[in-house]
């Protein structure tokens, strides 16, 4: 009987490339490993547009809205 203890070496890599690939946030489309969160270059771009667009670069000026009261006649 030479039974060697049970070796459970299993699932240490192998699968699990395709199963960490997400659907594009831009176009949810399914994201490649060289994008990986997107699908291309191109969401990639687009997202990061999106995020400077959303935090910096532009000028908020929707205080203009608000300090209306200041009329001149
Ligand atoms: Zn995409």
């Amino acid at each position: 009987m030479s039974d060697s203890s049970n070796s459970g070496g299993q699932g240490k890599d192998g699968e699990g490339e395709a199963r960490r690939l997400r659907p594009c946030p831009v176009c949810a489309k399914m994201s490649t490993p060289a994008d990986h969160p997107f699908c291309s270059d191109r969401c990639a771009k687009v997202d990061l547009n999106r995020w400077l667009s959303g935090g910096y670069g532009i000028p908020v000026v929707e205080f203009d809205d608000l300090s209306e009261g200041d009329d001149q006649s």
